[in-house]
């Protein structure tokens, strides 16, 4: 099986990192607890699209991104011993490819693939069986893909995604080590 992983959101606390930099650009002082929604600053601040990206290249750039859970390398590495392949799936910015890039190095996180996909592309387009993401809208993608599953990391900012409907390929999961320790039942290849 060929598992995608996505990272800001799933491996690493990017909000974590975000708040910290828009903070300082905005003169605010919020915590990670007032960011609840997907597009939160464009929402609430009016800042553009690209004003956030810029902003989340420079939390990457900074090294402000935490690991969220300590075992991820290690419940990779052993799917991956197990005979499954690892696809590391981001859309980030050409700008912090290097400091991601990294940052999987540190964090030892070994994977087959590491793609960095653009924006207006469905990672589900890609050749793999499984995704973990965290963004509300990879519900309307999964629908184009009904042959491959999607595990919604449980995040306050997909908390209104009710994954009892359809696209029934859709199931949440508390936890990346949920997810992936479930995996592990089925065989590698
Ligand atoms: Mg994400």
């Amino acid at each position: 099986m060929d598992i995608g992983v996505d990272i800001d959101g799933v491996l690493g606390d990017l909000v974590g990192g975000l708040i910290v930099v828009a903070n300082e650009k905005l003169g605010l002082n919020l915590r990670l607890e007032d960011y609840d929604e997907w597009d939160f600053y464009q929402t609430n601040y009016g800042v553009s699209t690209s004003w956030v990206l810029n902003a989340m290249d420079e939390a990457w750039e900074r090294g402000l991104v935490e690991l969220i859970e300590p075992g991820s390398a290690k419940w990779i590495h052993d799917l991956k011993s197990q005979g499954h392949d690892i696809t590391i799936i981001t859309r980030r910015t050409y700008k912090s490819h290097p400091a991601v890039t990294a940052w999987l190095h540190k964090q030892g996180i070994k994977y087959t693939t590491l793609i960095f996909n653009g924006p207006g592309t469905n990672k589900l387009d890609y050749p793999i069986d499984v995704l973990m993401d965290d963004a509300p809208t990879i519900v309307e993608k999964a629908k184009k893909h009904p042959e491959k599953s999607v595990y919604l990391l449980d995040r306050v900012w997909n908390a209104h995604v009710d994954t009892h409907q359809p696209p029934f390929n859709v199931s949440r999961v508390k936890s990346l080590e949920q997810a992936l320790k479930f995996l592990r039942r089925f065989s590698g290849k």
